[in-house]
């Protein structure tokens, strides 16, 4: 039976195979944007390590008390590291909390796990107090770190750690297991499947947010009004826009999405629109635009979602897309 995840089917039958053959490494690092599905997999493989009642070596069955109590992060076996707040860090204390419980023989599982998410939040002695776990990790105790990039870590912990990199998922592929997996309306699945630009976790996310359908509504609402404007009226809508990270990603995202259906549309194929509520003003805007247009404001919104991750300045980086949008009528 397969673990029930979206994607990473390649990591899956690794994972899989490591517990088939008695072959678990000490340490696992699962690396990919948020939203992808590190967390997922690192539970179910939490799972499938722990399971009492696997129905081949391998499996797990989401039934007994470990399954049930490790999906929900609650297994006394299974130690759970995080920031403490929002926009918090990692600390050395909790690392050395961790390490005392690691020393103890497991309680009522196969394995003491230890999920440390989000790892590149960790301070740098935080980071190198773990390194002394990994370097002669107990018997009987695995770690599982979750984080964006690998690079984001001390080389030294990278080194010791089995490195699992996750990608998105095509997003046909994510619309398909929205719409019948996850039973969403046929519209609400492509838009998710898109505005997540893949990630199966951020979709379901948004699904679960009532609010998401009214704030794509008024960014698409305000992408309509600033393509015809001016530089000098684009540059004072930025400061409102550009408060919040998540918010600014999300909106730039559904533009986007917007800014792929002008591209399909002055392109003749219109079958694949994401924004189907808007397909009279798509078809208005991009009849006889040629496509070079849309085609540079697709290519300028992956620039600026690329460099958001990559830490900038948010006002700065809405700015300079917005000044390389070009103007359309
Ligand atoms: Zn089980």
């Amino acid at each position: 039976m397969s673990w029930n995840l979206l994607g990473h089917t390649w990591a899956e039958n690794l994972l899989r195979t490591h517990i088939a053959n008695n072959e678990a490494r000490h340490a696992y690092l699962f690396t990919g944007a948020p939203g992808v599905g590190r967390r997922s997999l690192a539970l179910a493989f939490a799972s499938a390590l722990n399971c009492t009642q696997p129905q081949q070596p391998g499996d797990y069955c989401e039934n007994c008390r470990i399954c049930r109590h490790t999906q929900r992060m609650q297994l006394p076996d299974l130690s759970v590291v995080a920031p403490e707040s929002e926009g918090g860090s990692i600390k050395v204390a909790q690392v050395r909390e961790l390490q005392r419980a690691l020393s103890l023989t497991p309680y009522e599982a196969r394995y003491r796990v230890a999920l440390l998410l989000n790892f590149q939040l960790a301070n740098a002695s935080a980071q190198n107090a773990l390194l002394k776990t990994l370097e002669e990790a107990p018997e009987k105790v695995i770690l599982l770190l979750t984080a964006d990039a690998a690079d984001s870590l001390l080389p030294t912990i990278v080194s010791r750690c089995e490195v699992l990199r996750l990608r998105p998922l095509a997003v046909e592929a994510l619309e398909d297991a929205l719409l019948n997996r996850w039973q969403l309306a046929p519209q609400q699945a492509r838009l998710l499947a898109h505005l997540s630009s893949g990630r199966p976790g951020m979709a379901l996310q948004m699904a679960q947010d009532q609010h998401l359908l009214e704030k794509r509504a008024a960014w698409v609402q305000e992408l309509l009004r600033l393509l015809p404007a001016n530089r000098y009226e684009r540059f004072s809508a930025c400061e409102a826009l550009a408060r919040n990270r998540d918010q600014l990603r999300l909106m730039l995202q559904v533009w986007l999405s917007f800014a792929r259906d002008l591209l399909l549309t002055a392109s003749g194929s219109s079958e694949k629109i994401v924004n189907q509520d808007q397909l009279a003003e798509i078809e208005r805007i991009a009849g006889g635009l040629p496509t070079r247009r849309p085609l540079e404001m697709v290519n300028t919104l992956i620039t600026s979602l690329e460099n958001l991750e990559a830490n900038a300045n948010l006002r700065l980086l809405l700015d300079n897309t917005l000044l390389k949008i070009p103007q359309i009528n």
